[in-house]
C-alpha cells in the first residue's frame, strides 16, 4: 500500500500480557519492533505492585518518565500497558471497557473505506495506479462492507491525477457518501492553495494533512473552503494551543496509541468541544486487540462524529478467534468483559515466529522509488 512517505507491506506489532496475582491476564497492543520491546522491559518493574484498576495511576507513573531529556516510554507503549490495565479491569468486573470509561454511547461505529494506490503484490492482487482503478476498488470494497464514507490515500501520484481519482469518485458515490483526501503533506502550499478549491467542489468530507506543518496548513487553511484535519501537525496536547492561536485545523484525529491511551483521548475529546475542533479517528495497522480498543473508545466518546479510519479491510489475518466484520461500513462494539477480544494463540506463535525471522516492517522503503527522500513535498 503506497503513500507519500513509502510503502506499507505489513504491520508490525506488539501484544502486551498484564497478569495479576489473582491469575487475570489482560491485553495490549501497540506498535511493534525493538524498540517497543526495550521500553515495555523499561516499565515492568515500575508496575509491579500496581492495581491495574487505577490506570490512571499507571498512566502518571509511566508518563513521568517524559520530563526527563531521555524518554524511554514513549506514549505508544504506555497507551498498550494501559490498554491492558482496561482489559484486566473489565475482566475483574465483567464490564465492557467501554462501561468502564462512562458507558457506551453507541455499539456500532462507523468506518471509512481506506482506498490506497497499490503495487501488485506477489498474488497479482492491487496494482491500482490510476482514477479508474481506484473507482473499481472502491466499489468492490462498498459492495462488500457497506462503507458510507471513502477516504483516498492520496501524494502518490501527480495531483491532477489524484483530483481526477476525486472527481470519478464523486460521481460514483453522489452524497450522502463522505469523501475524504490525505496526502500526508507531500503536496506544497502553492499546489494546496491552487488544487484543493477545485477537489473542495466535490464536496469534501475533509482535506487530511494536505501540507506540512502549523504554518503551512494555516496558510491553505486561511485561502481554501474546505475543513483541514489532522494526524501529522497536531499529534500531542502541547500542539493544541498554537494549533488553535493560527487556525491551521477543524479536525483532530483521536489515536489510541501516540495520544497515550483511553484516558488521554477521553481528555483529547474534552479539548476538542471545548474549541469547537472535529474529532475523527486514526489508524494504523491494528490488529484486532487495537481495533476492539478503538471501538471502545469511539463507544465512549460520542463527540467523536467522524468515521474512523481502518486499514483491517486490506489486512489478510488476525490475531484474535474472532476476527471483526463490517456489517453496513460498521464494527459492532464487543459486549463481553474487558475489550472482549481473545487471542488465538496459535496465530500468535505463527506471526512471532515470521517476526523472528523477517523482522519488523519498515513502511519508509519504496522498492521502486529507491531513491526518493521522504518528509519533502513532492509536487
Ligand atoms: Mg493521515
Amino acid at each position: 500500500m503506497r503513500w507519500s512517505m513509502g510503502v506499507e507491506i505489513g504491520t508490525t506489532r506488539t501484544l502486551i500480557r498484564l497478569k495479576t496475582d489473582e491469575g487475570l491476564e489482560g491485553i495490549g497492543e501497540t506498535y511493534g519492533g525493538e524498540p517497543t520491546g526495550r521500553a515495555v522491559e523499561f516499565a515492568k518493574p515500575f508496575l509491579i505492585g500496581m492495581d491495574p484498576t487505577e490506570a490512571r495511576l499507571v498512566v502518571n507513573k509511566l508518563q513521568s518518565f517524559r520530563v526527563s531529556y531521555e524518554s524511554n516510554i514513549p506514549l505508544y507503549v504506555v497507551a498498550g500497558i494501559e490498554m491492558a490495565c482496561w482489559d484486566v479491569a473489565g475482566k475483574m468486573w465483567g464490564r465492557p471497557v467501554a462501561s468502564l470509561l462512562g458507558g457506551a454511547t453507541r455499539t456500532e461505529i462507523p468506518f471509512a473505506a481506506y482506498l490506497f494506490y497499490r503495487y501488485k503484490n506477489e498474488n497479482g492482487i492491487g496494482g491500482e495506479d490510476s482514477a479508474e482503478a481506484i473507482l473499481d476498488r472502491c466499489e468492490a470494497l462498498v459492495e462488500r462492507h457497506g462503507f458510507k464514507v471513502v477516504k483516498l490515500k492520496g501524494g502518490v501520484l501527480p495531483p491532477q491525477e489524484e483530483l481526477r481519482t476525486i472527481k470519478l469518485l464523486r460521481e460514483r458515490f453522489p452524497e450522502p457518501c463522505l469523501l475524504r483526501f490525505d496526502p500526508n503533506a507531500a503536496w506544497s502550499v502553492e499546489t494546496s492553495v491552487r488544487l484543493l478549491p477545485r477537489m473542495a467542489e466535490y464536496d469534501l468530507e475533509y482535506g487530511e494533512d494536505p501540507t506540512w506543518n502549523l504554518e503551512g496548513m494555516s496558510l491553505v487553511r486561511r485561502d481554501v473552503p474546505l475543513p483541514l484535519a489532522t494526524n501529522m501537525c497536531v499529534i500531542s496536547f502541547d500542539q493544541i494551543p498554537s494549533a488553535v492561536r493560527l487556525r491551521a485545523i477543524d479536525i483532530i484525529l483521536a489515536d489510541v496509541h501516540y495520544w497515550g491511551g483511553f484516558l488521554n483521548n477521553l481528555r483529547l475529546g474534552a479539548v476538542c468541544e471545548t474549541f469547537q475542533l472535529g474529532l475523527g479517528m486514526h489508524s494504523d495497522r491494528e490488529l484486532g486487540v487495537s481495533t476492539a480498543a478503538m471501538l471502545h473508545l469511539a463507544a465512549a466518546m460520542p463527540y467523536m462524529v467522524h468515521a474512523a479510519d481502518s486499514h483491517y479491510h486490506d489486512q489478510v489475518d488476525d490475531i484474535i478467534t474472532e476476527p471483526f466484520r463490517y456489517h453496513d461500513g460498521c464494527f459492532r462494539l464487543p459486549d463481553g468483559p474487558g475489550l472482549g477480544v481473545t487471542l488465538d494463540e496459535g496465530k500468535v506463535e505463527k506471526y512471532h515466529r515470521y517476526y523472528l525471522e523477517k523482522g519488523s516492517v519498515i513502511e519508509f522503503l519504496d522498492p521502486y522509488r529507491p531513491s526518493w527522500i521522504p518528509n519533502l513535498p513532492i509536487f
